[in-house]
């Protein structure tokens, strides 16, 4: 059983009191086992607490901030290797012309390349947990590398029966998809010692019959899982959804059962006052991308106002090729940033933001139980943050959320843990060659670029 004890680290715990204090925190096994200030007579209670354990393995952690891990609510892992590939355009191009046709072109290895890729940029960044959308197939690959590299995942195959210009390489009949989705479930929901969870992903509205999102729904409510899909991304698409469905995203959803706290939903940019509240009403979270959706140009979306209506709001860096990185740095930033120009400099403090990053990621996969704050009994996901580099400089702890959010930098990651277990210090994946990795990214993508035709 392993365990270790960082010393004299600056917490910031997330915890319902939102503490920030100077102490010592001991893991043991995959849990937080003590959390000690540092004017309590830390030692003993800590010696006391590990008395029957082997001495823990100490990191002195005074020059860190020690954070709970950051939970990333929207991710496409099987998009990383088409960062840089799908540039200037707008939502449905970007799919039709771009995205779709990549993902076509995926097999099984490329898929476990680029979700290779994804994890170990996340990993490094500090993202301890995400909730992650695949492609149509050969997802099994993103939960095998997830299983051995450590990250934490609620994800789910994408699901696509219906739509425009969906190459045939995507397009599924509604019973494969339930059944493919029924044996992911099988063999994922709950492994690595309920590290891995699977939720059903429906793609978007668009791109699914009616019978399977109502399907969805119904397995989703039995089954005790999560759905994740997009909704309300454009304004493109809420006028064909309404041509074609005569409803928008969010009244659509609920429609066809797709409702509540055990569904999150991608995006939001374009709900009205209404849909908020229905989304405060039946608990349904959303993960707010704020990277993608000016990239995209597909809006700014109501955070504030949905916060204000008690929606719960995490936050997401979506694919590699519309952002282009899975930075959580670069989204607390830009979610700062992109509310204060819509409701002036006072508002949103960052405070705020960190809890969308964190405690309130979590609520969003229904884990805050577990995660998202630095509490005894918690499952130890943490993060240790450098503070003394030249654009942190100089680190008083004035206002350390603001540090976080607007000075801090994904490199100022030194160590992530999740489930007890270090997954990255640093500069190095405990178990990925990192050159070997990009030397076989750069391979995977020339010959997936040669599968396609364009
Ligand atoms: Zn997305």
């Amino acid at each position: 059983m392993s365990s270790y004890l960082f010393q004299n680290a600056l917490l910031v715990t997330m915890n319902p009191g939102r503490e920030v204090f100077r102490g010592n925190l001991l893991v043991v096994d995959d849990r937080i086992a003590a959390i000690q200030k540092n004017e309590a007579r830390t030692e003993e209670t800590l010696a006391r607490t590990s008395a029957a354990l082997p001495p823990p393995q100490r990191i002195e952690a005074s020059a860190y901030i020690l954070l709970p891990g950051f939970v990333q609510t929207h991710i496409h892992l099987c998009q990383t290797l088409f960062r840089n590939h799908a540039e200037d355009l707008t939502l449905l191009d970007w799919l039709r012309k771009k995205i779709w046709p990549f993902e076509a072109a995926h097999n099984e290895s490329s898929m476990r390349t680029a979700a290779r890729l994804g994890i170990a940029e996340l990993l490094a960044g500090g993202s301890t947990t995400i909730l992650d959308m695949g492609s149509v197939h050969h997802y099994h690959a993103a939960f095998e590398e997830a299983e051995q590299l450590g990250i934490r995942m609620v994800g789910g195959k994408c699901m696509m029966d219906a739509g425009d210009e969906v190459p045939p390489g995507l397009r599924e009949t509604m019973e494969d998809s339930l059944r493919e989705s029924a044996e992911l479930m099988a063999q994922w929901h709950g492994a690595a010692r309920g590290r891995l969870r699977y939720a059903y992903a429906p793609r978007f509205a668009l791109s699914c019959s009616e019978r399977l999102l109502r399907e969805v729904g119904a397995r989703a409510h039995s089954e005790g899982c999560m759905v994740h899909t997009h909704a309300a991304e454009t304004a493109q698409e809420e006028e064909l959804l309404l041509k074609t469905k005569r409803q928008r995203s969010v009244p659509y959803f609920k429609t066809v059962g797709i409702a509540g706290a055990h569904c999150c939903f991608a995006h939001g940019v374009q709900l009205h006052e209404a849909e908020r509240q229905t989304l405060a009403l039946d608990g349904t979270a959303l993960a707010h991308c704020p990277g993608s959706n000016a990239k995209l140009a597909s809006g700014i979306a109501p955070i504030l106002e949905l916060r204000r209506a008690g929606v719960k709001v995490g936050l997401g860096a979506d694919g590699a090729p519309c952002n282009n990185n899975l930075d959580m740095f670069h989204e607390m930033r830009l979610a700062g940033f992109l509310q204060k120009l819509r409701h002036g400099a006072h508002a949103f403090p960052a405070q705020h933001i960190v809890e969308m990053a964190t405690i309130v990621g979590a609520a969003c996969l229904g884990w805050q139980r577990d995660l998202g704050s630095l509490e005894i009994g918690k499952k130890a996901d943490l993060i240790l943050l450098r503070r003394d580099q030249p654009h942190s400089a100089p680190s008083d702890e004035a206002d350390i959320y603001a540090q976080i959010v607007y000075a801090a930098q994904a490199r100022d990651v030194y160590l992530t843990m999740v489930e007890g277990r270090v997954c990255y210090q640093n500069g190095e994946l405990v178990g990925l060659e990192l050159e070997q990795m990009l030397a076989r990214a750069k391979q995977e993508l020339q010959q997936l670029l040669q599968r396609t035709d364009l």
